[in-house]
């Protein structure tokens, strides 16, 4: 099973590699993380830039963890 986001107001979805509790981490901490990843010049994982762009690119939509067969 592969984790990701998917954007309800734009129906599109992310599946970066990481675990669904990774992103349910992410989603709940963005703003923490976005500073976070301001600073580190691009140290973050990638599965978390992934996440992250996604986020940023969705700010204000309503955003779900979703799921789906590999
Ligand atoms: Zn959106």
């Amino acid at each position: 099973m592969q984790y990701g986001y998917k954007c309800e107001d734009c129906e599109v979805a992310v599946f970066p590699t990481t675990t669904r509790s990774e992103l349910a981490w992410l989603k709940d901490r963005t703003h923490v993380v976005r500073e976070v990843a301001k600073h580190s010049g691009g140290g973050l994982d990638s599965w978390m830039m992934e996440g992250l762009d996604f986020l940023n690119d969705h700010v204000g939509h309503s955003i779900v963890l979703v799921s789906r067969r590999s």
